[in-house]
């Protein structure tokens, strides 16, 4: 069998790390890289760290808007189609590269395979809400992460091809930790091991207007303890302008630093007294090491995490961010929400049992 897997961000850089291994155990893959992220420290890095397959092709899309980006991506994918004639497609999360490849795969009348299908925040504004619900309704088979992914897909009507395969970063995680641990961690930044926060902040609402901005930078300066953020290109730049970059520098015991590597920022992760992100993926990474997360958001696609104690939505607000901090509380026990870390052999056999 063979598969066309379509790689662009960060953290479909994560989830190839195992999955890719587990699909050539079975068949032959052929990676694709559209380039969305194509910043060294996002994507090369990833690649080297987590020993990912170097991609067959490269889309290379570059900057512009994400209607830019899916045309360049859709037109320059169905020219690799055309080549490869895979069997199956199989794309990742719900970032733009995502859309591309379900409607490439769709329009051609090539099967299609979803990692990470049926995770709903039900809040339609975000562009990641798009991407998944119209790859889940494009979607032959629907590798679904958890129990509220099926119900959700079946709440919309779709439960044919459904699987329930558990979290392929749970996968990573494990794979990854006692690497991590080796890193030279928090004291590199000068910071005490369980003596700061870890905080990320990347997605379009918080960075996309003025009032946003200015509400990360009063969330960020006040939160009153040692912290570090490995701040994502994108933010950054929207950062510069105006000031609020020089407001950031000059917050006491507030870190900037470059984006991390996923060893050096698993090793900070393992290591904070709690995160604070308006991630995807580092809300289940807080989960997975047991360290307390506030979600600098109003809704998740996460919301077992919410609902067992282990993550409180705040918005991108200073009062309820400082309140969330002033407990960070947590049940001792974490219940297996993500699976049993074999997601990635659960994945292949699916893709193959149904596509093969
Ligand atoms: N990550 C990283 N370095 C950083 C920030 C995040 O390696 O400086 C990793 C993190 O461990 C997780 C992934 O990137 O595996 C999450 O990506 P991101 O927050 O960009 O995307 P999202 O999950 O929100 O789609």
């Amino acid at each position: 069998m063979r598969i066309v897997s379509l790689v662009g961000n960060r953290p479909q850089f994560v989830k190839a790390a195992p999955l890719c291994a587990a699909l050539r155990a079975l068949g032959d893959e052929v990676l694709v890289h559209s380039g969305q992220h194509y910043d060294p420290e996002l994507a090369d890095l990833f690649f080297d760290e987590l020993g990912i397959p170097s991609p067959d092709h490269a889309l290379e899309v570059g900057p512009g808007t994400p209607v830019h980006q899916l045309a360049i991506m859709m037109e320059r994918f169905e020219h690799v189609l055309r080549d490869e004639r895979p069997d199956a497609v199989l794309v990742y999360g719900d970032t733009t590269t995502t859309l591309a490849g379900a409607l490439t795969a769709a329009k051609n009348g090539i099967p299609l395979a979803h990692v990470e299908a049926g995770l709903r925040s039900f809040d339609r504004s975000m562009p990641e809400e798009q991407n998944r619900v119209v790859t889940d309704h494009l979607s032959d088979v629907l590798l679904c992460p958890t129990r509220q992914a099926v119900d959700n897909l079946a709440a919309e009507g779709i439960t044919r091809g459904v699987h329930l395969v558990g979290d392929v970063m749970f996968d990573a995680s494990r794979m990854f930790a006692p690497l991590a641990a080796a890193r030279p961690g928090p004291a590199a930044l000068g910071l005490e091991p369980g003596g700061y926060l870890l905080v990320t902040v990347h997605r379009a609402a918080a960075t996309d207007t003025p009032a946003a901005l200015d509400a990360m930078v009063d969330v960020l300066s006040s939160l009153g303890q040692p912290a570090v953020f490995p701040v994502h290109p994108r933010t950054r730049g929207k950062l510069q302008p105006g000031g609020r970059w020089e407001a950031l520098e000059g917050v006491p015991g507030l870190v900037l630093a470059p984006p991390a590597g996923y060893l050096d920022f698993t090793n900070l992760l393992m290591n904070a007294r709690a995160v604070v992100t308006d991630s995807g993926g580092v809300q289940k990474e807080a989960y997975f090491h047991g360290i307390p997360c506030i979600t600098l958001r109003d809704t998740t696609e996460w919301v077992e995490t919410v609902e067992g104690g282990f993550n409180a939505l705040t918005g991108m607000d200073a009062a309820r961010v400082g309140a969330a901090l002033a407990d960070l509380s947590m049940p001792a026990e974490r219940p297996p929400y993500y699976g049993d870390g074999h997601a990635a052999e659960a994945i292949a056999r699916a893709v193959v049992e149904e596509l093969g």
